[in-house]
């Protein structure tokens, strides 16, 4: 499932720049484009978004369940220079 950000968060940017889909988008409170977030699925066996932000505020998206099938998917969609990825 992708993951969201709480009211919770301060604005402090660090989880943009290790975002591998550049899907957190600046605000008074920063969001995550459910339609891109892979949970970092191919790159990280952790969300990044979560392991930088000093307030916990990145969670997984209850609204947004996904399979791995499906972020697999959706990962090689937004990559598809990454064919012979090893899932
Ligand atoms: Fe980006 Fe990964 Fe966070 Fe999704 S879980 S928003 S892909 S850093
Ligand atoms: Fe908000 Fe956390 Fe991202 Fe900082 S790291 S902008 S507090 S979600």
């Amino acid at each position: 499932m992708a993951f969201t950000i709480t009211d919770e968060c301060i604005a402090c940017g660090v989880c943009v720049p290790e975002c591998p889909n550049s899907a957190i988008a600046e605000g008074d409170i920063y969001t995550i484009d459910p339609a891109v977030c892979t949970e970092c699925y191919g790159y990280f066996d952790t969300q990044q978004c979560a392991s930088v932000c000093p307030v916990d505020c990145c969670i997984p998206d209850e609204n947004h369940k996904e399979s791995k099938d499906e972020l697999k998917e959706k990962a090689l969609k937004a990559h598809p220079d990454k064919k012979d990825w090893k899932f």
